[in-house]
């Protein structure tokens, strides 16, 4: 018998797919890793793994108690699987801007969900400040204790990719990966891979894929964080240095619109199959642009972060998207 003990155990291990039309566009092998087949939907699966059984092991996390995160979603509906299937309670604090369909996820998934208005990070009620505040309050009366899970800057989210991403891309590859690139939410997948991949060969090439309004790729373009624009993409786009970038450098970084990379996308669900959200749209073109600028025959890997089922009424709803003035998918 073939089986993984439970839920925990079937996070990672997700398979690479090779990208037909950015591979034949760019005359690179463009491959993304099929994050979307984690068992809560995304790759913040591995995140919210790594982070739990790290509370775990430092003692912090009791059974019963309680995980207290600000989240775009994904992570959330990570740590309330998690913790469903380790005991744990999950209370949640998200921007009331992110999709009907995530929030409809982490209510199905028992999370105490509260919705919060969008303020930038230096307001103190920007929902990731207001998250470490309630964790603080819960733990005061919890009996079994409460942790933050603080996905920006608790580095037990990028050592979960340093440990499982980076090596599966690896070993899926044989070594033969070029180039990597994705976009930044919390910066754990990007760091880590590339602090992963660059263990074995220091001269891989990593690329950022910033969508905008994220103020990343100016910062490694010219050291200033200066952000211009906006996007209608969900987990990513970053405005500072979080604990999980500290200390890592980038090769190459991009500055992706969503009206550039929507089409890519449209492409993916009706040409290959792949129906994916927004973030993955930044990516495969970001992927598609460091593929341009090495030259053919490389081979590229990037993220296929989750289902575009997660922002069906967002990203694949033409009512919406005019309304963005973004291109509509010719089909709907
Ligand atoms: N894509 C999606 C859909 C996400 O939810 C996230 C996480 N916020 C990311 C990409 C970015 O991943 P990371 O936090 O590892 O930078």
């Amino acid at each position: 018998m073939e089986f993984r003990a439970d839920f925990v155990d079937a996070v990672g291990n997700t398979p690479l797919i090779k990208l037909r039309g950015p591979s034949e566009l760019t005359g690179c092998t463009i491959l993304g890793k099929a994050e979307f087949m984690n068992p809560g939907g995304s790759v913040k699966d591995r995140a919210a793994k790594a982070i739990i059984l790290d509370a775990e092991q430092k003692g912090l996390l009791r059974p019963g108690g309680v995980i207290v995160e600000g989240t775009a979603g994904n992570t959330g509906i990570g740590l309330a699987l998690v913790g469903n299937a380790r005991g744990y309670r999950t209370v949640i604090v998200i921007p009331e801007t992110q999709s009907q369909e995530k929030k409809d996820m982490l209510r199905l998934a028992g999370a105490d969900l509260r919705e919060v208005p969008a303020v930038p990070y230096k307001d103190p009620n920007n929902y990731v400040k207001y998250s470490g505040r309630l964790a603080e309050e819960i733990a005061a009366s919890e009996p079994n204790g409460a942790i933050w899970a603080n996905q920006f800057d608790n580095i037990a989210n990028r050592q979960g990719h340093i440990e499982t991403t980076g090596p599966e891309i690896w070993e899926q590859t044989q070594g033969k990966v070029d180039g990597f690139i994705c976009a930044v939410g919390t910066g754990g997948t990007l760091a880590g891979v590339a602090m992963a991949l660059r263990e074995h060969n220091k001269d891989i090439v990593i690329g950022l894929a910033d969508p905008m309004g994220a103020a990343l790729y100016n910062f490694y373009k010219n050291g200033e964080l200066k952000s211009e624009g906006s996007s209608i993409t969900e987990g990513i786009g970053q405005g500072r240095i979080t604990a999980n970038l500290d200390g890592v450098d980038f090769d190459e970084p991009f500055q992706i619109s969503d009206q550039e990379a929507l089409p890519v996308l449209f492409d993916l669900l009706k040409h290959e199959g792949l129906c994916l959200g927004g973030s993955s749209a930044i990516n495969v073109l970001g992927a598609m642009k460091l593929a341009k600028k090495m030259g053919p025959g490389k081979t590229i890997v990037t993220v296929l972060c989750d289902s575009g089922s997660r922002y069906q009424s967002k990203l694949y709803n033409p009512e919406f998207l005019k309304s963005q003035e973004l291109p509509v998918p010719d089909w709907l």
